[in-house]
């Protein structure tokens, strides 16, 4: 049943379409959808058929069939990041799992990479973690499905996520949820993300810098609909041929990728494959809890340093009127603790708590 892939055939399909596959809750005719494989993903599956060939063939399992609060009961033993060759990298933050449906995917939502620095447009939100466990994990399809009717992120899709980096960091429509382009208008830091109003990190542009760690032939990112976001090129250096409005392609072998681009729309233009959407939010995706109340733009802030000076701890600067501000933030269990100190010295402490899901 499971199909050995050789190394650097990842974009190959693993398998003919199932004849008993159907798009939950859509009405398309079969002969309307063209099913593919994900492309790193596919590892993953035979990552998982190793789990089960090892571990004996698990019993499928109803949803919140087990003792944990999943909703997502893993039906599959769980898979090490480390046989994925996106994730692996990133083995220590994000940890893969599938419900047969969805690659279930955790990760706390902070990156390892500096954050915040360059931000000339700031709403005064940090990075905090984020539960994205359980029940809140990432849900990438298995098996994406070519949609009959692609949705354009130009118009919408401003709610939630459209896309998850490889290492475990959202990344939402590169039009901010103004319908302005976060880029342009200095909202990002110098890794393409900032953070929302629940204090959670995510990109709006590709985190090319990513492919330090996995190298260009392997994905930066699955869009929502599971179809793998690569950089700026092919796995082989040259430049992508014939990029459709959502900033993807299909290949000789009967797959689909998006690309990045240096300009708008930057990652996936929207959905090339099927999802589906509630209140212009993709669904299922992890809900973003704040701890405190949603903070206000501050005109003329520019993020200066930001440093994870501890474990839990950050320190973050920012300049206002040519004077220096400082946020510093730790946080511990489900408390945080933050300490406001401004140009004039005058310190203030706010203490916040996260309630627990
Ligand atoms: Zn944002
Ligand atoms: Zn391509």
């Amino acid at each position: 049943m499971c199909q050995p892939i050789k190394p650097n055939q990842h974009k190959r399909p693993i398998r003919p379409p199932e004849k008993t596959h159907r798009a939950e809750g859509l009405h398309l005719s079969r002969r309307s959808l063209l099913q593919y494989s994900a492309i790193g993903l596919a590892n993953l599956a035979l990552a998982a058929c190793a789990q089960r060939s090892a571990t004996g063939a698990p019993k499928p399992s109803q949803s919140g069939g087990n003792s944990n609060n999943s909703v997502y009961a893993p039906i599959l033993a769980t898979v090490s990041a480390a046989s994925l060759p996106s994730f692996a990298a990133f083995a220590d933050q994000v940890k893969v799992m599938s419900d047969g449906t969805y690659y279930r995917i955790e990760s706390n939502g902070l990156p390892t990479h500096p954050m915040m620095i360059g931000i000339r447009s700031w709403q005064q939100q940090v990075p905090l973690p984020q539960p994205f466990s359980g029940s809140n994990a990432f849900s990438i399809p298995i098996k994406p499905i070519l949609a009959a009717n692609p949705i354009s992120a130009r118009t919408a899709l401003y709610r939630g996520a459209i896309a998850l980096a490889v290492n475990g960091i959202p990344i939402f429509n590169a039009l901010n949820n103004r319908g302005d382009d976060a880029y342009v208008f200095g909202e990002l830091d110098d890794w393409g993300g900032h953070c929302g109003r629940a204090d959670d990190y995510h990109y709006h542009t590709a985190p090319l810098h990513l492919q330090t760690y996995i190298g260009v032939g392997n994905p930066i990112a699955y869009a929502l609909d599971g179809f793998p976001l690569y950089g700026l090129t092919e796995a082989d250096g040259s430049q992508p041929v014939g990029l459709d409005e959502f900033n993807g392609h299909g290949d000789k072998d009967g797959s689909y990728h998006y690309h990045a681009t240096t300009t708008y729309p930057y990652i996936n233009g929207g959905m090339r494959g099927v999802v589906q959407v509630k209140d212009d939010q993709i669904e299922p995706q992890p809900a973003m809890t704040a701890i405190r109340a949603a903070q206000q733009p501050l005109r003329g802030a520019t993020i200066s340093n930001f440093k994870n000076v501890d474990i839990n701890s950050y320190a973050l600067e920012y300049t206002l009127n040519g004077k220096t501000n400082y946020v510093n933030y730790h946080f511990e269990a489900d408390t945080y603790t933050f300490e406001f100190i401004d140009a004039n010295g005058v310190r203030r402490i706010e203490v916040y708590k996260r309630k627990s899901r």
